[in-house]
């Protein structure tokens, strides 16, 4: 039978759910455990597809084209869980599905409500992957408990291990313990409390994980225990990393977590394969160098917007052993005048995805920074399409080249609408996305960094290179070193003369693991070395 472990969070929200449970989803299949993880979203957004990243962080993009939380990320970085649009699921997809149901009848008459029918559509997802192939199944509920939207899936899930079985479900519940400076002490209460509103809706966890900044005593662990009703072996404590949050897995599984999870759940406990992953550690904390890249983008105040595109630079500094130490740089601050002085000193410069036009010429003015002063250079998405834009008018000299969806007239319209977007009205979930093929030309920067022919990346765009320029670049020095084979579309365009310098329509930060960087990603930072060397 396929056993059910369900995280929740209490007290504050950006506690690390989402990172906590891609690591015990980590441990669990270094036990050899077959795993599934899910996320429920409590908002009423069908998906993550149309919010802000400014509000909500960085859109995911699943391989099938799902538009995603960031939470999926991390449970790609850690995990080897196949992950999809239905790994998911939000308070709109749950009541779109009902209500279609409605429309057509299936529930035969009968007044539709929350409970039983919203709770049974929930509890339907949580078991989409039970089955002799899956061992266990974690599933991850957005917001904090005692949120009014939270309330239908907790009762789904109360009603869930109800039906499965205790011995066959886990709560595990992620608290925070505050400390207060003044006095001196981490503070109990508001975890006491936040179990409460568990106790009053019907579910007692089974386990707590305890964020906090300070190690706890083992006095604090017994009234944490006492108070919650946890047995104590199951209280462990997550402390602040120091260096990096692939520490975690290794700081968890040093405290029994996973052990204790198998034994609660009545599964054997193997012993776990770690060796990969302490490797890699060990690597992170002990670089022999550091580079300086500059990412330019308009969301740079909050961390999630980009947040694949740091880890794969993470990524990226484990495999050339360095610190990569970013620098958020605002493209709106950013002008042909003052760019040399913002920069100055960088290794390297990425330009991320994104919409709209605050900050597109400050960004324009760090490309052309990048091509000029042979800066590694690194675009994404609406990297390459801006590289292409500063291509187009400084190399080539097409005067107010732009892209159509910043100048709806522009002369020299390099970047265009794809042809399948012209008509499109509803902007949920209608972009190009998803994984598609990119073939790599022989002797270029991508065929060598990912040396094969064929690769496949995810996409999340409507704009793209303008076949009807392809000449025109090409005879200036533009190499396009990807095409789409089906759609005949330009997937990534770099320069010759120039250390590093490559564009890719697509999000290569989707597949990039601490495991396993992204090609690309890491010789990104290869060049940024070399240059810092002064190679
Ligand atoms: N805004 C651009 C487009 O829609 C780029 C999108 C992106 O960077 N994800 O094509």
């Amino acid at each position: 039978m396929t056993k059910h472990v369900f995280v929740t969070g209490g007290v504050v929200s950006s506690l690390g759910k989402g990172l906590t449970t891609a690591c015990l989803a980590m441990l669990l299949e270094s036990r050899g455990l077959r795993v599934r993880i899910q996320k429920f979203d409590p908002y009423i957004n069908v998906d993550a597809g149309t919010m802000n990243p400014f509000q909500h962080g960085e859109v995911y993009v699943t391989a099938d084209g799902g538009e995603t939380d960031l939470d999926l990320g991390h449970y790609e970085r850690f995990s080897n869980c196949p992950l999809s649009r239905a790994s998911n699921i939000t308070t709109g997809r749950i009541y779109q599905n009902v209500i279609t149901k409605e429309r057509r009848g299936a529930y035969l008459g009968g007044c539709v409500q929350v409970v039983p029918h919203i709770t049974n559509e929930v509890k339907a997802h949580v078991r989409q992957h039970d089955g002799p192939d899956v061992d266990l199944v974690l599933s991850e509920l957005g917001g904090t408990a005692g949120d009014i939207e939270s309330a239908a899936y907790l009762e789904a899930f109360r009603q869930f291990v109800y039906e499965h079985g205790r011995e066959n479900c886990v709560f595990v519940h992620l608290t925070l313990l505050p400390y207060l400076r003044a006095s001196g002490e981490l503070k109990t209460k508001p975890t006491q409390q936040s179990v409460g509103i568990l106790r009053q809706i019907g579910i007692q966890p089974d386990m707590l994980i305890c964020r906090t900044e300070k190690s706890m005593t083992q006095e604090m662990r017994d009234k944490i225990a006492l108070f919650c009703n946890v047995e104590k072996k199951y209280v462990f404590e997550e402390k602040d990393v120091e260096h990096s949050i692939y520490e975690l897995p290794l700081l968890l599984h040093e405290q029994g977590v996973d052990d204790a999870l198998l034994h609660r759940l009545g599964l054997p406990t193997r012993p776990a394969n770690l060796d990969e992953w302490q490797k890699l550690v060990h690597r992170v904390v002990n670089p022999s160098g550091s580079v300086d890249i500059a990412v330019v983008g308009k969301y740079i105040e909050l961390k999630d917007a980009y947040k694949s595109v740091y880890e794969s630079i993470a990524h990226a500094g484990i495999a050339n052993n360095v610190e990569v130490n970013v620098q958020r740089v605002a493209s709106e601050e950013l002008t042909d005048d003052n760019v040399g002085s913002k920069l100055r000193g960088v290794t390297g410069i990425l330009v991320p995805g994104g919409f709209g036009e605050r900050g597109i010429e400050g960004k324009i003015s760090a490309v052309r920074f990048a091509r000029e002063n042979r800066v590694p250079y690194y675009g994404l998405c609406l990297g390459m399409q801006i590289a292409t834009i500063e291509f187009a008018r400084h190399v080539c000299g097409l005067k107010g080249a732009h892209s159509s969806e910043f100048s709806k007239d522009t002369p020299h319209p390099v970047i265009t609408l794809l042809k399948d977007q012209i008509n499109v009205k509803d902007m949920g979930g209608t972009m190009r996305l998803g994984s598609q093929p990119c073939r790599l030309l022989e002797g270029t920067i991508a065929r060598r960094a990912y040396g094969t022919e064929l690769v496949q990346e995810r996409h999340r765009h409507r704009y793209e290179f303008n076949n009807s320029y392809r000449e025109q670049l090409q005879a200036r020095g533009l190499v396009i070193s990807g095409i789409n084979p089906d759609l005949d579309l330009v997937e990534i365009v770099e320069l010759k003369d120039h250390p590093f310098f490559v564009g890719v329509q697509f999000h290569p930060e989707f597949q990039s693991k601490p495991t396993k960087p992204h090609p690309l990603f890491r010789e990104f930072v290869a060049a940024a070395v070399k240059r810092k060397n002064g190679l």
